[in-house]
C-alpha cells in the first residue's frame, strides 16, 4: 500500500488512540495488515526506476501528510511522526533495493511481497477510497 495511505492510518492512531505507549507498536504493526489488503501495485516487476519514481512522489506525499497532521494536533507531533515513521519502516528495504537492487533480507523480503498479493493497478481505487475515509475521520 502506499506510504501515504500507511501515514494515513498511523496519524489516526497517534490523534486517536487512548494510550500513547502503544501507538507506535500498532502503527508498525498496521503496515502489514494494510499491505494484506487489495490495493494499488504497478506489476512492473523489476523495474527499479519506474518504483523509485513512484516511491519518491508517494513519499514526499506521505511526508506532508505528516507534517499536516503535526499542525493540525501540535499536542501529538512527537506521536505523529513517532508512528509515520514506524509505520512506514517495513518498507525500508524497498528503498534498499531501488538503490542498489539488493533484494535484503530475502526471508523479510519473500514474506513482505506474499502479503501483499492482492495488488492490482484497479487497487488504485480502494487506496483513493481509503485515504478519504482516513482523512475524513482524522480531521473530523
Ligand atoms: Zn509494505
Amino acid at each position: 500500500m502506499f506510504l501515504t495511505n500507511h501515514t494515513l492510518v498511523a496519524s489516526a492512531i497517534a490523534v486517536s488512540f487512548p494510550e500513547p505507549s502503544l501507538v507506535v507498536p500498532l502503527a508498525f504493526g498496521s503496515h502489514f495488515i494494510l499491505d494484506a489488503l487489495p490495493h494499488y501495485g504497478l506489476k512492473i516487476g523489476n523495474n527499479r526506476k519506474k518504483h523509485g519514481i513512484t516511491g519518491a512522489i508517494d513519499a514526499l506525499i506521505a511526508i506532508s501528510i505528516a507534517i499536516f497532521f503535526c499542525f493540525l494536533f501540535p499536542q501529538k507531533i512527537l506521536l505523529i511522526l513517532l508512528a509515520s515513521f514506524f509505520a512506514a519502516l517495513p518498507d525500508l528495504n524497498q528503498v534498499l533495493w531501488v538503490f542498489t537492487g539488493i533484494k535484503w533480507p530475502k526471508k523479510y523480503w519473500d514474506f513482505h511481497e506474499a502479503i501483499q498479493r492482492y495488488e492490482s493497478k484497479k487497487g488504485i481505487l480502494i487506496e483513493i477510497i481509503f485515504a478519504l475515509i482516513l482523512l475524513f475521520l482524522i480531521i473530523r
